[in-house]
């Protein structure tokens, strides 16, 4: 595979954004920001073997999450993706039809979005792929969505149902064997493809005090993330927590999946209960599931409460931890 070949081959033929000026082809790419917005900016990288394996997702399943996970945290944002740049290092066994049909992927999740690609690198690497993308998109000034504003009384919300990427991991793997009353598809789309809620973040960022976090490490960390940048106590209720019907046929402790199990990227967060019914109800009317699970308490100790039946436990902040033995 010849390099320049590949970057004339995914280059595209039409661009979405009026404000780009200079696509791939340069040096570096430029665009015009608009004097109305902030610019927001994320990169997540995809490594074969430790996030992906071709025997579990095809190529382009792969290009269409790698595009996803960074998509997920713009609308964590309450941010609109605009552009992506796409670094990848290929291995000997990273034919022509695998690094195209990555592209094309990538490209059907950034269609959704009307995202442009405006750049990349591309090297070759000894053994397994890697591939980081970077999202830009932008924010209306002020509004962008952080982790710090969360207040006692506020509401805790989760956009979506949780645990079900897990499931579909969990089946891929044969650790999960669904019955035939199982949608097992379900699962396996929500692992494989996860669709970002840039449309709920969007709502969120049209009120004046929402937290916000998408959910990638799992709910217990993604909460904590923001107990912790907020100074709260949040406690949430092990019975509101919104999930898909099959779950529980699917393991017994489910709630393992529900509160770890990570990869659902819908979004969580806290919003004050004055606005919780006009934001429940901005929800409703654009189809987007909203589920109030649980209130942020006091501000003595940053933690995460779990209320289950009259027992609580503090949910700690485990999940996948890459530097963790
Ligand atoms: P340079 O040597 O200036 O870095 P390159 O030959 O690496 O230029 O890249 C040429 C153009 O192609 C640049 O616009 C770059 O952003 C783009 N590009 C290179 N590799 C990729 C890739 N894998 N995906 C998308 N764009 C790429
Ligand atoms: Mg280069």
């Amino acid at each position: 595979m010849d390099e320049f070949d590949l970057i004339r081959r995914i280059t595209p033929k039409d661009t979405y954004q009026r404000s780009l000026i200079m696509g791939i082809g340069d040096d570096a790419s430029v665009y015009q920001p608009h004097s109305h917005c902030e610019e927001v900016v994320c990169v997540d990288t995809m490594v074969e073997h430790v996030h992906f394996r071709f025997d579990f997702s095809t190529p382009f399943e792969v290009g269409f999450k790698a595009v996803a996970v960074n998509v997920s945290d713009i609308a964590a944002m309450g941010g609109t993706p605009k552009y992506y740049l796409v670094s990848i290092a290929i291995p000997p066994h990273g034919d022509e039809t695998i690094v195209t049909e990555l592209y094309e992927g990538m490209k059907a999740l950034a269609d959704s979005y009307h995202m442009d690609l405006i750049g990349g690198d591309t090297v070759a690497t000894r053994s397994d792929f890697v591939i980081t993308v970077t999202v830009i998109g932008e924010v209306s000034k002020g509004k962008a969505c952080y982790r710090h504003s969360a207040q006692t009384g506020d509401v805790v919300f989760v956009t979506g149902e949780l645990g079900s990427s897990a499931a579909g991991l969990s089946i891929l793997m044969n650790k999960a064997a669904p019955s035939k009353a199982v949608d097992a598809d379900f699962f396996l789309k929500r692992h494989k493809m996860p669709q970002p809620h840039i449309a709920a973040g969007h709502i969120c960022s049209s009120f004046p005090r929402v937290t916000l976090n998408d959910v990638s490490d799992g709910l217990a960390s993604e909460l904590n993330e923001i107990a912790e940048a907020s100074c709260v106590m949040i406690e949430i209720e092990a019975d509101k927590l919104p999930i898909h019907p099959d779950l529980q046929v699917l393991r017994k402790d489910w709630l393992e999946w529900v509160l770890f199990g990570g990869e659902d990227f819908v979004l969580t967060g806290t919003i004050p209960e004055s606005n919780w019914e006009s934001f429940e109800s901005q929800c409703q009317k654009e189809g987007i599931q909203v589920t109030r699970i649980g209130q942020v308490k006091d501000d003595q100790a940053a933690s995460v409460m779990l209320k289950d039946n009259d027992q609580q436990t503090m949910l700690m902040k485990k999940g996948y931890n890459h530097f963790k033995k």
